[in-house]
């Protein structure tokens, strides 16, 4: 069996909640390594917590990619790319910070770093390259967004009710690939982005039958995210090697939100694959030998 630590791509969940501010579920936030390239996918709340604890220094990023600027998965950024160029070993880096994602990624560069002139003129006394405190956003489309050492990052549409424009990501390397479904309801472009995929990390949403019928999850909610049911038949034509569920929104009904464990069954009624859970800092090692799961907080727990 592989090594895990050689496995072609390396793929860290850093955050899978939801804007609820919850201590086990960070912000959306997913970390793929590959040729040894660090790539990290939104950047919700604390995702620079999360990539210092999967052993990531925040200077090592080689680029960030945004599915949309829903601030759950933006909020974590700042972050991330002011800390990053602190020349201290959690940060150090040298160059302009490239950050691809949505229409409307340059105003996000141009207001983060508006936002943080004053601290780049202050740590500019401490001979900070002016460079490493630059942002390069991109603006993707459809499409492939990024070639680079053998790693291809492929954009493709999604939809997420009123909120648009909002993209989902294919990661292929080395014969291997894992896709990112972003928020979206379901999506026959998820489907078709992931077919015979290795890995589908794919979101979810479920109501509390007491809530079923309130208006604004059902018709506002629920209209941009995926139901178990609909994850199984997106799951069923597309067939990944493995799926793994993030973004795991439970709408409650009194104190309880419907339990991860119900949303695993209500999807085992419609598909006969393996699904998982997803937590965060949960490592999958994709590879010859499939994919190697393995979870830092459990194993801690373990201890
Ligand atoms: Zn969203
Ligand atoms: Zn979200």
């Amino acid at each position: 069996m592989t090594h895990p630590d050689l496995a072609p791509i390396r793929v860290t969940l850093l955050g899978t909640g939801t804007p609820q501010p919850d201590i086990e579920r960070f912000g959306s936030a997913t970390l793929i390594q590959a040729a040894g390239l660090n790539l990290l996918f939104d950047a919700g709340r604390g995702a620079s917590l999360r990539l210092t604890q999967a052993g990531c220094p925040l200077g090592a990023l080689h680029a960030v990619f945004f599915t949309h600027f829903h601030s759950d998965h933006t909020a974590g950024f700042a972050d991330v790319y002011t800390s990053g160029y602190i020349p201290a070993p959690f940060g150090k880096r040298r160059k302009p910070l490239r950050i691809f994602g949505p229409e409307g990624i340059e105003e996000f560069a141009e207001g983060m770093q508006m936002a943080f002139r004053g601290d780049v003129r202050e740590r500019a006394i401490q001979s900070l390259p002016v460079e490493a405190t630059r942002l390069v956003p991109s603006r993707i489309s459809e499409g492939v967004v990024f070639d680079e050492h053998g790693v291809r990052v492929t954009a493709f549409g999604t939809y997420h009710h009123d909120f648009a424009p909002t993209y989902g990501f294919r990661i292929d390397h080395a014969g291997f690939s894992v896709v990112l479904s972003g928020d979206t309801a379901a999506d026959p472009r998820v489907g078709d982005a992931a077919r015979d995929c290795d890995l589908l990390v794919h979101e979810v949403a479920a109501i509390h039958p007491s809530m079923q019928d309130d208006a604004f999850f059902r018709d506002v909610v629920m209209k941009g995210h995926t139901s178990p049911e609909e994850a199984a038949a997106i799951f069923s034509g597309a067939r990944p090697r493995l799926a793994v569920f993030t973004h795991i929104v439970q709408i409650p009904g009194g104190a309880m939100g419907p339990s991860v464990q119900s949303i695993l069954d209500r999807t085992a009624l419609g598909y006969d694959g393996t699904v998982i859970p997803g937590q965060d800092l949960m490592t999958l090692d994709i590879g010859e030998s499939g994919v190697h799961v393995s979870s830092a907080l459990a194993e801690q727990a373990h201890a």
